[in-house]
């Protein structure tokens, strides 16, 4: 099965739902009862960590966004909002373009919003207005759904899907033992459910000729570890968790800081949600009481 029969299974069996434009999709109730699922079995592995829960809504604060280095990263792959502030005038040009076919879109003027990149882009800003950190540093548990301008036929690669993550913030043995740790869970969790998987060093997408040494160095430096799972193809299996350190990055860009003055570290885990999800529809079917009887037990109990 290709990445474009899957997509069409998908579509033509209502788990996801057309809009006309890649990546963009509805979800039907039985693809989100298997995300809830998946987050419950999530929570049945890390729930007993005591991370806070912080919801952010998808929005991130373009001031926060700027600070954030994103756009020398990743250019290619922001999303800004934009919207309409005229008068009576501008408003009877916008309807004229509107009304032409014409590109109504020049007045459009940026808002102080930014759609979130990943699901932990708002939360070191808050922590570390927060105050310093306790010995045992912090641990999080978010979800969002982030926005990536990066359209494709390929189900596994949405423009709007959902993260779920855990940060952990603190001591650099504290941040490595918790990527460490979740690096054996999700590989047991993913087992759980029978899936095929691998585990491998990765990169962001960083952009540009700049970008090839940051990717290089973040490969070198083992920072990014991904796993992986066939669903579009065998010979390119999806990242579908990702497991990042970023050793001070955010704690000095932010001032994020222990008791005695020292920068914390941090890293994060993420589940890419709607992948896992479409990673069991690939494998066991499109009709989820037909999946094989131990993968219903993992996932409704
Ligand atoms: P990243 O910050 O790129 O490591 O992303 C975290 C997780 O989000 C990845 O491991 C994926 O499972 C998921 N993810 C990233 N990009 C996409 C996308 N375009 N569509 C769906 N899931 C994604
Ligand atoms: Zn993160």
């Amino acid at each position: 099965m290709t990445a474009a029969t899957l997509i069409d299974d998908l579509f033509s069996s209502g788990i996801l739902i057309e809009t006309g434009v890649d990546g963009l999709y509805g979800r039907s109730g039985a693809f989100e009862e298997v995300i809830d699922r998946f987050n419950a079995l999530i929570t049945r592995f890390g729930g007993g960590d005591g991370a806070t829960r912080v919801h952010f809504p998808p929005g991130i604060s373009r001031t926060q966004f700027e600070k954030s280095g994103y756009m020398k990263s990743f250019p290619q792959l922001a999303g800004t909002v934009h919207a309409f502030v005229g008068n009576d005038a501008d408003h009877c040009r916008l309807l004229a373009q509107l009304q032409a076919g014409e590109d109504w879109t020049e007045g459009q003027k940026p808002t102080d919003i930014v759609l979130t990149p990943a699901a932990c882009y708002p939360l070191y800003p808050a922590v570390a207005k927060a105050g310093a950190l306790p010995d045992a540093g912090k641990l999080y548990d978010l979800t969002s759904y982030c926005f990536r301008h990066e359209p494709s036929k390929e189900p596994t690669r949405m423009q709007l899907f959902r993260m779920r993550e855990f940060v952990r913030i603190g001591t650099p043995e504290q941040v490595r033992g918790f990527r460490e740790s979740w690096l054996t869970r999700g590989q047991e969790m993913i087992g759980l459910l029978g899936l095929p998987l691998t585990v491998d060093v990765a990169n962001d997408p960083f952009f540009g000729r700049a970008g090839k040494m940051l990717a290089n160095n973040q490969r070198d430096s083992g920072l990014k570890f991904e796993l992986l799972i066939p669903v579009n193809s065998e010979e390119n299996p999806t990242a579908c968790l990702s497991f990042n350190y970023h050793q001070e990055h955010f704690g000095s860009l932010w001032g994020i800081k222990g008791e005695g003055g020292e920068v914390a570290h941090t890293a994060c885990v993420g589940f890419g949600m709607e992948r896992v999800a479409l990673a069991l529809f690939k494998h066991y079917g499109m009709d989820t009481d037909a999946w094989p009887e131990g993968v219903r037990k993992v996932l409704w109990g």
